[in-house]
């Protein structure tokens, strides 16, 4: 009973965040901010930026990691067009803030993390906040995750010099990515949709996000 009603006294702000961030700067996808409004992201920041989580700003999460801000969530998550049938892949889980919101659109959502203390903590806190549909797994994302395969829906929540071959790989047809792609300042998000075994590729807008390291991505942090 205290927990629920502690969690509450974030409401008003989870709702002005929605409205002020969100709606009135063009997310217009109703379940997309039904689901922002729904997923307590007070829960997926450390406690010292707790009062701080619905500001519109990225936060530090730990393990020089962030989370995103409010609105580049909502404007990646309404780029996928997420419909209730799909399976989903993030790579990048951070503390999986980022999962909860796709979980409420997807039927299944896969995330991959390589700070084995952070995936253990976003797999902590899916499961204690019953997020049953997100499976968390530890490894290079770069990689994807071959044995889950297709994906109807990819997001990357890291920046990335190309999109990884693999992850084009595991697309499903008529599949769609969300990736940041370009240098260690800079970033602009690609959205790469999979017709007929080709992939067509639209960029969105300019971002900034932590680097994507490993195998098919930057093999050690780039100098910024
Ligand atoms: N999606 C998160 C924010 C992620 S920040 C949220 O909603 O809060 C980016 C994350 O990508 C970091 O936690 C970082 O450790 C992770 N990361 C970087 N390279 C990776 C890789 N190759 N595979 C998996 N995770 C990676």
């Amino acid at each position: 009973m205290l927990e629920t009603g502690k969690g509450n006294q974030y409401a008003p702000q989870r709702a002005e965040m929605v409205e002020k961030q969100l709606r009135r700067r063009g997310i217009e996808n109703a379940a997309v901010l039904a689901a922002m409004l729904a997923v307590p992201r007070h829960e997926f920041v450390p406690p010292e930026v707790r009062s701080r989580a619905y500001e519109d700003v990225p936060l530090l999460i730990g393990a020089g990691q962030t989370i995103s801000q409010p609105y580049i969530v909502a404007a990646m998550t309404a780029a996928l067009r997420l419909q209730p049938t799909d399976r989903a892949l993030e790579i990048g889980t951070g503390l999986g803030y980022q999962a909860a919101v796709l979980s409420l659109l997807a039927k299944e959502v896969f995330t991959i993390e390589r700070c084995a203390e952070l995936a253990s903590a976003a797999s902590e806190k899916l499961a204690n906040l019953a997020y049953l549909n997100v499976h968390v797994h530890c490894g290079d994302g770069t990689l994807g995750l071959p044995e889950f395969a297709s994906f109807d829906a990819i997001l990357v929540a890291a920046a990335a010099p190309a999109a990884p071959q693999p992850l084009l790989a595991q697309l499903a047809e008529g599949g769609r990515m969300i990736i940041p792609v370009g240098d260690a300042e800079n970033q602009e998000l690609q959205l790469i949709e999979k017709h007929a075994g080709k992939f067509s590729t639209r960029n969105m807008e300019g971002c900034r996000f932590v680097p994507l390291i490993g195998h098919h991505a930057w093999q050690k942090p780039p100098q910024r």
